[in-house]
């Protein structure tokens, strides 16, 4: 079984939790600091009843509520609280996942005696995260990724929901087919074209069916995503959960923005953010890697670009300079973007980063501490407790 963690109105509950004078009040966090000229980059709980989401101009956001609290966004806060909630899921299962900034995902299979049930598991985790950070989380534990993820969107906020074949059906009764992570606007828009619109309408259609209409691998998943492993009769890999891998071949974060842009200093932004992840967590397991990409994604296309570098890093700044060379060096119009990811892989285990004057002397040559880094803060991140954070 998997435990998916998604974290409530993550950056907004952060910074109530952070600032006790903004807790009980709207809050907007914008993607960068200029109060009306900036995206919201999320919402809190009190800001979203007024009709504020994620991706919205502050501006019309402002507009509906203009007693909201405006802050702006400060990754390396974020980053830091959700290093401290994965540790914090080490007590409980080995096997966790990292893949978003707030979200997470625990094997839990024979855990169970342990705790009573997997709902009496899902709630202490619950109960330490509110107790640990003052932060609200929605739990789905269901026997695919899949599944569980589904579980903490239809059920959030505060969330907790078990999901196996006894109560999958009446569950998917209804429920727009878009609701299933990984069924994007294209796949949606071809679904309904074929009077598909609710995921138990998708669940009647026989497989060869789903698979004249969609192709192999898409007819496949399409087929298999509203399954527990128990009723699919093949490669069950197609479900596999993300559990942790201990030797990892490639560390990589993505992330889908609130909404498409055109902005290249946005794009850059997230790509500092996405890098210092990345850079972060090779670092904790002792790797360094020569090779960086970028994956891109826009409405309906997606790209991956790679380069690999004589020198290897686990430096946040240098995977983010690589970063946004392959990034310049893509060919063609690739906008408006939708996602972004960026991984290191050729790791090599327990080596020796390069020296860090040499970094410094690179950074000096090319002058390139730049106004994102400028206005995200030094991204050193400090060991202080979360409460010691200043803001
Ligand atoms: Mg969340």
């Amino acid at each position: 079984m998997l435990l998916h963690i998604d974290m409530d109105a993550f950056f907004a509950s952060v910074e109530q939790q952070i600032n006790p004078a903004l807790r009980g009040k709207p809050v907007i966090v914008g993607s960068r600091d200029k109060k009306y000229h900036t995206v919201v980059a999320a919402a809190s709980y009190e800001a979203k009843a007024y009709g504020i989401k994620s991706g919205m101009s502050s501006y019309e956001a402002l507009k509906v509520c203009p007693h909201a609290e405006f802050v702006a966004c400060d990754s390396a806060k974020y980053t830091y609280v959700s290093r401290e909630i994965f540790n914090l899921l080490h007590d409980f299962s080995p096997f966790v996942e990292h893949s978003t900034i707030d979200e997470f995902d625990l094997e839990v299979d024979g855990l169970e005696p342990h705790f009573g049930s997997f709902l009496d598991l899902g709630k202490l985790i619950k109960k330490r995260i509110r107790e640990a950070f003052g932060l609200g989380c929605s739990v789905g534990i269901a026997p695919t990724w899949i599944l569980a993820k589904l579980g903490t969107k239809i059920r959030k906020p505060d969330g907790l929901i078990l999901i196996n074949d006894a109560n999958l059906d009446a569950l998917l009764q209804g429920l727009p087919v878009e609701k299933i992570c990984g069924i994007g606007p294209a796949l949606t828009a071809h679904l309904q074209g074929l009077g598909v619109f609710n995921c138990d309408q998708l669940k009647a259609i026989p497989q060869k069916i789903l698979i004249n209409n969609f192709g192999r691998s898409t007819g496949h998943w399409l087929y298999a995503v509203l399954r527990t492993y128990e009723n699919l009769s093949y490669d069950k890999t197609i479900l596999a959960p993300r559990t942790q891998n201990l030797e990892p071949k490639s560390i990589g974060h993505s992330y889908t923005l609130p909404r498409e842009t055109n902005n290249r200093e946005t794009i850059f932004a997230w790509l500092r953010m996405l890098s210092e992840m990345v850079a972060e967590r090779a670092r904790n397991s002792d790797f360094t890697g020569h090779t960086v990409s970028l994956w891109l994604s826009s409405k309906n296309d997606s790209l991956i670009r790679q380069r690999t570098y004589q020198l290897p890093t686990n430096d946040g700044w240098e995977i983010f300079a690589r970063a946004r060379a392959v990034f310049s060096q893509k060919k063609g119009h690739f906008w408006p973007i939708r996602a972004l990811g960026v991984t290191l892989s050729g790791l090599i285990f327990n080596s020796t980063p390069p020296l860090l004057t040499e970094q410094k002397r690179r950074e000096a040559l090319l002058g390139a501490i730049d106004h994102i880094n400028a206005k995200y803060g030094d991204w050193t991140l400090s060991p202080a407790i979360l409460a010691q954070i200043k803001h």
